[in-house]
């Protein structure tokens, strides 16, 4: 007997971030839930407190770029409550990235919040690889303010791309 899967069948999980840009951290988490997941929708988020240095689509098209390789990849932005997007996506877990114990106390927080808003999605923590357990977009930004080497920190396309935005951002200054 042949049984057809319906894609609420499939186990879906989205991770969420602001990706401002995507870094080699970000990578390896998305390498990892693609692994465990049968299909992992990356959430760019669009409304940003903060001014983010790249639009939320560049955000959307960069991680696009070096994520092809992943056939059960699809990224998408969103703005608002992020459970109401989990719910769009038809996906029943958050997947977050755990660096050291200064992420941890708000990200239990969101968690727990979530889950009193929504309790039948989860969220799982990975915890980060220790090679990039000091890395973060903002301080890679720092860096490339400085015109230092973020060629460790990033792929080769987004460490260009932050090169070619800053630079931009330069010559209309
Ligand atoms: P946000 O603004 O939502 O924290 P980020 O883009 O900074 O968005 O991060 C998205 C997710 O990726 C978060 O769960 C964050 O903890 C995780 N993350 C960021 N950098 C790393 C890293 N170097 N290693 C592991 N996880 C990371």
């Amino acid at each position: 007997m042949c049984l057809s899967i319906e894609v609420n069948d499939m186990a879906t999980a989205v991770y969420p971030g602001s990706f401002d840009p995507v870094t080699l951290g970000h990578m390896d988490i998305i390498e990892r839930t693609a692994r465990m997941f049968d299909h992992v929708i990356i959430g760019v988020l669009q409304n940003n407190s903060k001014t983010p240095l790249f639009s939320v689509e560049e955000r959307v098209n960069m991680i696009k770029s070096i994520t092809s390789h992943l056939e059960n990849i699809e990224v998408r932005s969103f703005d608002g409550l992020l459970v109401d997007f989990v719910h769009q996506c038809r996906a029943d877990v958050i997947v977050r990235g755990l660096r050291a114990i200064t992420d941890f106390e708000y990200e239990l927080q969101m968690a727990q919040t979530n889950r009193v808003i929504a309790p039948e999605i989860d969220t799982i923590f990975l915890t980060t690889n220790l090679k990039y357990s000091y890395l973060s977009s903002s301080i890679v930004k720092e860096i490339a303010e400085y015109e230092g080497d973020i060629s460790e920190f990033l792929h080769p396309v987004i460490a260009a791309r932050v090169r070619e935005k800053l630079e931009e951002r330069r010559r209309l200054t």
